[in-house]
């Protein structure tokens, strides 16, 4: 039976690697003049088509056209026109110092594309997160295979159907589908996978991988902690609190999972969160056309049973069937209540109070490296002990999420929440091999490595 276009199974996932791989090797995807032109073609299928991903975005997620082109479409633009200012730099040989034994000659790294790549999206950024590694991977000089996000089927959909129209067929595909399909493409011998999603599925991944030594980067997640100190600035923390937990309602991998302070400090903060997220999306956030739906009924479920984990400070309102849950605050929350086990990924911020602020550094050590870490300190000293002392992929003080604007930063996870990077010459990096180079000269071969060896040339 003939497959649908789009998806795939066993034996056409093998040759759509291996017609890829021949395009590889005919050496086109490694000249810079194609990699900057299927970067423009990647822009241009944005551009071109701005109002269609943000309806599509809307219709998976409920995201508000501002939040969806703020949070990915302007995100990828940023990433191409990085890619395509620094291109040249990045591909470029470094050199490297010869030592004496081995002169006359000249040592480079030469940055050389790794081959074909498979990228694997999350559903909670359909478009950012599918379209952002294939940026680096383009910019290294790969062929790529994509696979969006079943959950998210409208985005999923339209980037099936515009990546041929717009990139080198020859080079690129989209392949839809869920877990057959990707448990087809994981059979495949790749020459990298970058996958994002939840640790479970990035077990499969590895081990799937491991088969053919394929190298991988795991951007996962986990429960981020937003540290706030009794010195904050509280009126701009709840602020950015409020908008980094209830931004995508909450389903975005660096919000803030759970709060921690001191309770004279939660007695301050939580009524400021609640004026900031009342601020933002009304009363009744069912009723702002700026506030997102939880991606299905199932998850939405999920988010319903963590709510009497703690005393609800404001929201709890959910509606299962229309997927919404209503931004929430809960306080009086014990470490070991269920909403402190796995990753929220949905509106619901509960707050673990602490006797003393001095306990929230074990409390963080304690579990399992987090994607992202946030201090609000006014105190510089308090930050940086945080920082030194509590290993997390990426962190921001004062602040939240907001790393992610910097394209000189890596992004990645550490420990439990990931391994390996991307972002700007990071992502680069990732989808390129350094080789080592020497180029030597036939002039000078001295005798003193050859044998037969004697007292001549080594005195031991
Ligand atoms: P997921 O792991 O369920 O799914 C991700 C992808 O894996 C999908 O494309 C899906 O089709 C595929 N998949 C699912 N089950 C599979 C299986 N058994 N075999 C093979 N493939 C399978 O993740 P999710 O629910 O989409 O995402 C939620 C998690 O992702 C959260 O933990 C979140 O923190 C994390 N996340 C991380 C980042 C990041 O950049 N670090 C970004 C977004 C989400």
């Amino acid at each position: 039976m003939a497959s649908k276009p789009g998806s795939v199974d066993d034996l056409n996932a093998a040759a759509l690697v291996a017609g890829l791989r021949t395009y590889f090797r005919s050496g086109m995807s490694a000249e810079l003049g194609w990699r900057r032109q299927q970067l423009r073609q990647l822009r241009s299928m944005l551009s071109e088509n701005e109002s269609r991903f943000l309806q599509a975005l809307q219709r998976d997620l409920h995201k508000a056209p501002q939040e969806g082109f703020m949070t990915e479409v302007s995100a990828l633009y940023g990433d191409i026109d990085h890619a395509l200012k620094h291109l040249k730099q990045w591909a470029r040989p470094r050199r490297a110092a010869t030592p004496i034994v081995a002169q006359p000659a000249k040592s480079y790294v030469l940055p050389e594309p790794l081959g074909v790549v498979l990228i694997i999206g999350a559903w909670n950024y359909p478009l950012q997160l599918l379209l952002s590694p294939l940026v680096p991977a383009i910019a290294a000089g790969n062929c790529a295979v994509l696979k969006p996000s079943e959950l998210a089927p409208a985005t999923s959909g339209l980037v099936a159907e515009l990546l041929p129209r717009y990139l080198d067929r020859d080079a690129f595909a989209c392949v839809e589908g869920a877990v057959p399909e990707t448990t087809a493409l994981l059979e495949q011998r790749w020459d990298h996978i970058l996958y994002t999603g939840g640790g479970r599925v990035g077990k499969i991944v590895m081990a799937a991988a491991a088969k053919h030594l394929t190298p991988v980067t795991l951007e996962l997640g986990g429960k981020s902690p937003c540290i706030v100190a009794d010195d904050a600035d509280l009126e701009v923390a709840a602020r950015r609190i409020a908008w980094g937990k209830f931004t995508n309602a909450g389903q975005t991998c660096i919000a803030p999972d759970y709060l921690l302070c001191t309770r004279a400090t939660a007695d301050r903060l939580l009524p400021a969160i609640e004026k900031a997220t009342v601020a933002m999306f009304g009363a009744d956030a069912r009723q702002s056309p700026d506030y997102g739906r939880i991606i299905n009924s199932g998850h939405a479920e999920r988010l319903a049973n963590l709510l009497d984990d703690g005393e609800l400070v404001f929201g709890g309102q959910v509606d299962v069937d229309g997927c919404f849950v209503a931004p929430t605050l809960l306080r009086n929350v014990s470490a070991e209540a269920a909403v402190m086990q796995e990753e929220i990924f949905g509106p619901v911020l509960p707050v673990v109070e602490l006797d003393d602020f001095s306990e929230a550094e074990e409390f963080v050590n304690s579990r399992e490296k987090p994607l992202a870490l946030y201090v609000f300190t006014k105190d510089d000293a308090t930050a940086d002990r945080i920082l030194s002392r509590c290993s997390s992929g990426n962190a921001c003080v004062n602040d939240c999420m907001m790393f992610m604007t910097a394209h000189e930063l890596p992004f990645g996870g550490v420990g439990a929440s990931g391994m390996g990077a991307y972002h700007g010459e990071h992502g680069f990096r990732t989808f390129s091999h350094f080789k080592a180079v020497m180029k030597r000269s036939n002039f000078l071969d001295l005798d003193l490595r050859y044998a037969p060896f004697n007292a001549r040339k080594f005195k031991l």
